[in-house]
C-alpha cells in the first residue's frame, strides 16, 4: 500500500497489494485487532551455558496467530508494526506475557530468566525503566529476572540518550544484552563504558565456524574481548555439534541455537525440559 499526505496532513492510504497479496492497510487493521484479541504468542528459545549445561534463561520471541494466515514470523509484521507507531505497544503485551511465563515457570519450580527484545522506538519511551520495574514487582519477581536485548543500532543513534536509559535501567536491577553483536558499528572501546551484561554473538559469526576455522580463530578473539570487558558472550545461531564444541573450546558462556532447541510454545518446551532432564542452578 501507498501512504501519501494530504494537504489537510492526514495520512491517505491507496489501496495496492504487497508481495504477500494481503494490503498494508488490511495488515495493518489486523494487527490492532491482533492486540485486541490476543493472537500474539510467545515462543521461547533457551540459552545453555557451555560449562555446565545448566539453562538458566530464555529468549521470548513474538508469532502472530493469524486467524486465516496461520502462524506468523516476527519479521512479517514487525516492520509494519514499526511503521504505524504500534510497537512500543506491542513491546507492552510482549513484555506483560514474558513476565507472566516467568512466574508460571517459578511457580513450577523452575526459576527461567526471560529476554524480551526491544526495538529502539521502545526503548526511547520517557518513563520506560519505571514502567518495566513496576510490571516486574507487580508479578513478584525480581528485576535481574528480565533480560532486555537491544540493538547496537540504538546503542549509536543517540550516544547520550542511550547511554542514560541503560544506566537507568543497570540501576533498576534490569539486565542488558546487546543482540546481533557484530552486525553494527558499535565498538568493544565504545561499549566498555555501557552497563551491559551480555553480549550476543550475531548468527553470521557463528555459522561458518564449522568449516572455517578462520571464522573460529575470530570467535575466539571476540570471546576473550568481551571477558576483558567482563561481558558474558552468548553464541546465536549454534545449528550443529561442530560450533557448539567449538564454542565450549573458546571458552564462550552460552549458546543458544537449533542445534540446542528452536524458539518452542511454553508447553513443548516444557517437555523438552524434561527429555533433557537439565539441572537448573540460579543464575549466579
Ligand atoms: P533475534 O532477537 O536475533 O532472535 C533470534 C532469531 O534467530 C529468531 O528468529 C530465532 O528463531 C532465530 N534462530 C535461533 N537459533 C537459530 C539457529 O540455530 N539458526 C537459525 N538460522 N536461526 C536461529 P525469529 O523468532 O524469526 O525472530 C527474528 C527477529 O525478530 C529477532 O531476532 C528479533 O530481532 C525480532 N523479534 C522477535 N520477537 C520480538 C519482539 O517481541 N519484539 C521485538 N522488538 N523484536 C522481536
Ligand atoms: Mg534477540
Ligand atoms: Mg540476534
Ligand atoms: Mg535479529
Amino acid at each position: 500500500a501507498k501512504a501519501t499526505t494530504s494537504r489537510s496532513g492526514h495520512h491517505v492510504f491507496t489501496f495496492t497489494d504487497d508481495i504477500h497479496g494481503d494490503s498494508r492497510l488490511r495488515m495493518l487493521e489486523d494487527l490492532r485487532r491482533a492486540f485486541v484479541t490476543d493472537e500474539l504468542v510467545l515462543h521461547y528459545q533457551p540459552k545453555v551455558e557451555l560449562g555446565t549445561g545448566h539453562v538458566h534463561g530464555v529468549e521470548a520471541l513474538v508469532r502472530w496467530q493469524h486467524p486465516t494466515r496461520g502462524l506468523l514470523p516476527p519479521d512479517a509484521f514487525l516492520p509494519t508494526a514499526e511503521g504505524a507507531g504500534l510497537m512500543r505497544e506491542l513491546t507492552r503485551i510482549v513484555l506483560g506475557k514474558a513476565l507472566d511465563q516467568a512466574v508460571a515457570w517459578r511457580a513450577e519450580g523452575r526459576p527461567l530468566a526471560v529476554a524480551v527484545n526491544m526495538s529502539a522506538s521502545s526503548l526511547i519511551e520517557a518513563d520506560l525503566p519505571e514502567r518495566i520495574s513496576a510490571m516486574v514487582q507487580v508479578r513478584g519477581l525480581a528485576p535481574s529476572d528480565l533480560m532486555l536485548e537491544i540493538t547496537e543500532d540504538f546503542l549509536m543513534e543517540d550516544r547520550a540518550r542511550a547511554r542514560e536509559i541503560l544506566w537507568r535501567l543497570r540501576e533498576s536491577g534490569i539486565r542488558i544484552a546487546v543482540d546481533d553483536f557484530g552486525t553494527g558499528y558499535s565498538s568493544l572501546a565504545y561499549l566498555r563504558d555501557l552497563p551491559i551484561d551480555e553480549l550476543k554473538l550475531d548468527k553470521s559469526f557463528v555459522f561458518p565456524m564449522a568449516d572455517d576455522t578462520r571464522a573460529a580463530a575470530l570467535v575466539a578473539s571476540i570471546v576473550e574481548l568481551a571477558h576483558s570487558l567482563g561481558v558474558r558472550m552468548v553464541a546465536e545461531g549454534v545449528e550443529d555439534a561442530i560450533a557448539y564444541a567449538e564454542l565450549v573450546a573458546d571458552g564462550c558462556d552460552e549458546a543458544q541455537g537449533f542445534y540446542i532447541s528452536r524458539p518452542l510454545p511454553a508447553a513443548a518446551l516444557d517437555s523438552w525440559f524434561r527429555a533433557r532432564q537439565v539441572a537448573l542452578a540460579p543464575m549466579n
